[in-house]
């Protein structure tokens, strides 16, 4: 994912970019095309990027095991400066880089990779309300009610047994 900066006029660019997820090196989940819609501003001694990227990946719903697709989005902002010109002010900037004199091209890709990675949620759900699967007969209570006893009666059982037996 790359950006021409040779002869950038002062002021505000955008751009849409597009990677396959594989070519950026992100975890196989990740499927089909990457976008990164880029919101350059130049100045006389920075570029400031601001990025939203958004990729698909595959999961598996955490309970009920359904194969799920989801969009993973990220937004972050790249800071560039021009090397010897320095103004210190950007200093604390996750993203911040010196740029040599001459540069031409800005490769976002492996920052869209990172965010993207850190974008991707922990625990993920088909739909929020997800019964998920019988924890006994392995059956998909959102399809289907079993005829299980559930957890919570079963350890009453266990209770009722001890207590009858004493
Ligand atoms: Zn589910
Ligand atoms: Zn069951």
């Amino acid at each position: 994912m790359e950006i021409n900066i040779s002869n950038l006029s002062e002021g505000t660019h955008n751009y849409t970019l597009s990677e396959k997820a594989e070519k950026l090196g992100l975890s196989e989940i990740f499927f089909g095309d990457v976008k990164a819609e880029v919101s350059l501003e130049s100045k006389r001694r920075q570029i400031l990027l601001h990025i939203v990227a958004e990729g698909k990946a595959n999961f598996q719903c955490d309970r009920c095991l359904k194969n799920i697709t989801k969009n993973i989005a990220a937004t972050f902002y790249s800071v560039y400066e021009w090397e010897g010109e320095r103004v210190n002010s950007e200093e604390s900037n996750d993203n911040f880089y010196l740029l040599p004199l001459g540069t031409n091209i800005i490769n976002i890709s492996s920052d869209v990779n990172e965010y993207l990675a850190l974008a991707v949620p922990y625990k993920i759900l088909c739909k929020e309300e997800c019964a998920g699967l019988c924890p006994q007969c392995g059956k998909d209570l959102n399809v289907e009610q079993c005829t299980c006893e559930k957890e919570i009666d079963f350890r009453w059982n266990k209770l009722r047994e001890i207590v009858s037996n004493q």
